[in-house]
């Protein structure tokens, strides 16, 4: 006689289950909690389980992991998991979880049956079938001036309302279209919208773009899951970026979609994503060459550099200038001290070699000098820092970025007056606009930096 081990928490089930199993032939044991399903799970070695997904205690998708991860079983039961739950998510996570069929209640005594009877052990899960990768592109106009479009400019997090309508409250995201190339600058929560733009206007055209990450804090990475372009098997997206300190980029990515964030994961994203870790300092996307340098902010973060037909675009969303930072730390003009700031003084000028001539500077400008006393340390810059440092590259458009997320509308605009005040007060030329939203620019094509 085969065994059917059931565990539910509801007992009216399991004697109802009982009823059914048992006129037809099988010995059936109940288990009232997840725990004591899997100990009898182990010690009796039923023929099959049935168990439910939502129990206090112990899930169901811990019982099948916890039965499917026992060592030296030779035979495995079949695992029938029942549920009221009718998203394809939590069919898909039991399923991997190691349930070899999904019942969703109610349902009747036949189904079950003719499921248990479907011959014992698990049954070989199906690979899943390989995606046909697209063909055919739509390719951009290459006698457009390249131009860029931001789509997010906040930092941290976003931060909606009546106070961010002008500038916006999604976190940093840049469009950029440059020689046939649609290049992202990171996935913040303006990714969306940008995916939303890209969708109407590509309609069923395929998409082949290329996202290039930053660094993995959330408010460069956390619209990707809504990025809609990414749920098309037509489209093709490629996301650069380097290793995290702790983890490898698309393992990061990958770990904010699990099943406790969010309903879809990565690997289920129907569009052909290719994550890729960086290794080299420069690349070419197209036509277009990318130059990185690795910037002052806490972990792996990286500025980018867009070589395009008409001009360069620098963007380096998080950056707390060195110099600034160390001269900060308090020090007596000690030899130590002395030491110290001639490194930090080396390595913005590092940043300032970076940026150099770029026709457009995107900088972290989170605080005024005033708030930066009380956020040394932090990872990013101020604007009397960016504009220094805009003004030694003679670079020729200086965009604010990065707006603090406590910052309204109002003090953006402050911010912006007065890095524009200090531009004169140099007598130089330097253009400065805060990011926002919405805000296009076209490079000239008679520049080429
Ligand atoms: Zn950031
Ligand atoms: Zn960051």
């Amino acid at each position: 006689m085969k065994t059917v081990l059931v565990v539910d928490d509801d007992a009216s089930f399991r004697q109802l289950i009982s009823k059914w199993l048992g006129s037809a032939g099988w010995r059936v044991l109940e288990a009232g909690d997840g725990t004591e399903g899997i100990q009898l799970a182990i010690e009796l070695q039923p023929d099959a389980v049935i168990c439910s997904l939502l129990m206090p205690g112990c899930n169901g998708f811990q019982i099948c992991r916890a039965i499917r991860e026992r060592a030296g079983v030779i035979e495995q039961p079949k695992i029938i998991v029942t549920t009221g739950s009718v998203y394809a998510t939590d069919r898909r996570n039991a399923i991997e979880a190691g349930a070899d069929e999904y019942l969703v209640k109610p349902f009747k005594a036949e189904d079950l049956i003719r499921i248990l009877d479907l011959g014992q052990g698990r049954r070989p899960v199906a690979a899943a079938a390989p995606r046909p990768p697209p063909k055919h592109y739509t390719s951009l106009p290459t006698n457009q001036p390249p131009q860029l479009k931001f789509w997010g400019v906040r930092g941290s997090i976003p931060t909606p309302g009546p106070n961010t309508v002008w500038y916006g409250g999604n976190t940093s995201c840049v469009e950029v279209r440059a020689d046939g190339e649609i290049i992202i600058l990171d996935a913040g929560s303006g990714i969306r919208a940008l995916g939303q733009s890209l969708a109407q206007e590509f309609n069923d055209q395929p998409i082949n773009l290329t996202l290039l990450i930053t660094h993995t804090h959330w408010d460069h990475i956390q619209g990707f899951p809504f990025f809609i372009p990414a749920y098309s098997p037509h489209n093709k997206v490629r996301i650069f970026g380097y290793e995290g300190a702790r983890k490898g980029l698309h393992s990061t990515l990958t770990s904010q979609m699990e099943s406790p964030y969010f309903p879809v994961s990565m690997r289920h994203m129907p569009g052909n994503i290719a994550v890729t870790e960086l290794r080299e300092r420069e690349f070419q996307i197209g036509n277009v060459k990318v130059a990185t340098a690795f910037v002052n902010h806490p972990g792996v973060c990286v500025g980018y550099r867009l070589f395009t037909s008409a001009g360069s675009i620098a963007y380096l969303p998080d950056n707390e200038p060195f110099q600034r930072l160390r001269s900060h730390s308090g020090g007596q003009p000690t030899s130590d001290y002395i030491e110290a700031l001639k490194y930090a003084s080396e390595q913005d000028q590092k940043i300032i070699e970076f940026i150099k001539d770029a026709e457009v500077l995107i900088i972290d400008a989170q605080y005024d000098d005033v708030e930066y006393q009380s956020h040394v340390g932090w990872g990013h810059g101020c604007v009397d820092d960016v504009v220094a440092l805009a003004l030694f590259a003679k670079v020729k458009q200086l965009f604010l970025f990065h707006h603090d997320p406590d910052h309204d509308d109002a003090q953006v605009s402050r911010m912006l007056d007065w890095a524009r005040e200090l531009v004169a007060l140099h007598g130089e030329t330097l253009a400065v606009e805060a990011a926002r939203e919405g805000l296009e620019y076209v490079l000239n094509p008679a520049a080429k930096s």
